[in-house]
């Protein structure tokens, strides 16, 4: 990660919709809870239509499913250039989408700039690039999951998980 990026702190002074892609990139603190298979719970499944917020009687449930792009020890993408080709589904969070932030987890940094909580002492930005103290905070999804070409995705009730919505600090 760019040394004077760090240094900068621009997050301190910079809003999203300001930020430049440099800086909004760094923004990701690249925790792969994004890449995990959820699935909106609803009282009213047939009447499900799209929405930019949860309505009453829903509820976004997390699996410990992840793509089967994910590097599950990195956290990185295995097929970025290409990832909506071969995942549709795969939304990247940008300025213009970034109010439907309800979608990411709680401790995405992109949700908690969104939401005006800051960056956590975790996030590699105050730890030199490092992803060390964000996955010792439990953060990542090293560890804790399968991938989606791994298991019977009709099994997915199965797989619902709790821990994608921690957050700390
Ligand atoms: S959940 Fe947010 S911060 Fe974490 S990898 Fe996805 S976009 Fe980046
Ligand atoms: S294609 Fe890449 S970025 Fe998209 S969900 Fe899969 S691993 Fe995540």
């Amino acid at each position: 990660m760019n040394k004077s990026l760090i240094e900068s702190q621009f997050w301190l002074s910079t809003s999203l919709e300001n930020m430049n892609n440099e800086q909004w990139e760094a923004i990701c603190d690249g925790c792969g809870k994004c890449c995990l298979n959820s699935f909106i719970d609803s009282d009213s499944e047939d009447d499900f239509e799209p929405t930019d917020s949860l309505r009453e009687g829903e509820e976004l449930i997390y699996t410990n499913i992840v793509c089967q792009y994910l590097d599950t020890q990195s956290c990185y993408c295995t097929e970025y250039e290409k990832r909506t080709q071969f995942v549709p589904s795969c939304v990247q969070l940008t300025k213009e989408n970034v109010k439907d932030i309800f979608f990411m987890p709680q401790s995405c940094s992109y949700r908690r700039l969104y939401e005006g909580r800051g960056l956590a002492s975790w996030h590699p930005l105050l730890n030199n690039g490092s992803k060390q103290a964000m996955h010792k905070a439990d953060i990542s999804v090293v560890g804790k999951v399968v991938k989606d070409n791994e298991v019977d995705l009709e099994d997915f009730e199965d797989y619902i998980s709790h821990w994608p919505q921690h957050d700390c600090d």
